[in-house]
């Protein structure tokens, strides 16, 4: 990280963990404690009623590994290269800034308490800082998903952030979890629209029977359509070229389509293969995986992906988002 960019942090279980905790006071008199992460994911019930003082002050607050990239970030490039983003409230920020400043030995500038769970407050604040100092990139640690969305769709989609790279990190207990791979909606449609498009092959390419393509001893070409395959029998009806009585196999005479078609008994079939030569033909050596269609060119195995590995791409795509 050089020092043009904006290093974002959120304060709970992302700087640092702590024993403060929001008291939820219940309808029915009863009363239940829950830590930043638990509050994060807790269910809202009718007539709930939240307690944040206790994130007022700065409650046996531990640093975690996260705490360590701001202070390398504070010493390397200043005060003013950092900006901490918390949900906490306004009342808590004396104590914060008394935090940060017995911490690391300055005070902090950038101490911004949203006061809100809303993950578009914290979007908004960092365009307003994105706005005024343009920073070459923004880097922003937060263990709160939403709030990680909330960024990586405004800086897709803000113009206030053409040309600023937006870097998210999700922290988990004030660990990072792993680069954040943001992906618009846009741009899923457009991972899923490619791999369908992918060349599905038609009848006869995906045809069982272009992989009997045989070469003369002239370099013409012969595919076979036999009538021990049922599929090719079935292939030969969709076409409207059904098999003719006492006949077995169908010997395609050149490239399709539009070539001389023979109707043959196999017991026929090896006079015509000893007349013309017939040979197979080796794959070409950088070949992978394929077949000699039926114009006498190699053609590589089309990616086929099952409607069951596109779900679970989209799944694994929807999961790291
Ligand atoms: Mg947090």
């Amino acid at each position: 990280m050089d020092c043009d960019s904006l290093a974002i942090f959120d304060f709970d279980d992302t700087l640092v963990t702590s024993d403060s905790e929001v008291i939820v006071n219940k309808s029915d008199g009863s009363s239940q404690r829950l830590a930043p992460s638990q509050y994060a994911v807790y269910q809202q019930e009718p007539g709930d009623e939240f307690d944040f003082s206790e994130f007022d002050e700065v409650r046996g607050a531990q640093p975690t590994p996260i705490f360590n990239i701001l202070r390398k970030m504070v010493q390397e490039c200043g005060v003013d290269s950092v900006l901490i983003l918390t949900a906490r409230h306004l009342a808590s920020k004396n104590a914060l800034h008394d935090f940060f400043s017995d911490e690391l030995g300055v005070n902090l500038v950038g101490i911004e308490t949203v006061g809100t769970t809303n993950s578009s407050a914290k979007a908004n604040k960092v365009r307003d800082y994105v706005m005024r100092l343009r920073p070459k990139d923004v880097h922003f640690w937060d263990d709160t998903d939403d709030n990680l969305q909330a960024l990586g769709k405004m800086a897709r989609t803000s113009p206030d952030f053409k040309g600023i790279a937006v870097n998210l990190y999700p922290v988990a207990a004030g660990v990072e979890t792993g680069d954040a791979v943001v992906i618009s909606e846009r741009q899923l449609r457009r991972i899923i629209r490619e791999t369908m498009e992918q060349p599905i092959p038609q009848w006869p390419e995906k045809h069982f029977a272009w992989r009997n393509v045989v070469f003369t001893k002239d370099g013409d070409v012969r595919y076979i359509l036999d009538v021990a395959d049922p599929e090719t029998v079935q292939a030969a009806i969709d076409i409207g070229e059904p098999f003719l009585p006492g006949t077995n196999v169908i010997i395609i005479k050149g490239t399709h389509p539009g070539s001389e078609k023979v109707y043959l008994h196999d017991s026929d079939l090896l006079d015509l293969i000893q007349r013309e030569g017939w040979s197979k033909r080796p794959p070409p050596p950088e070949a992978k995986s394929g077949f000699w269609d039926g114009k006498g060119n190699w053609s590589e195995d089309p990616v086929v992906i099952s409607e069951r590995q596109l779900q679970r791409m989209i799944r694994s795509v929807l999961q790291e988002i």
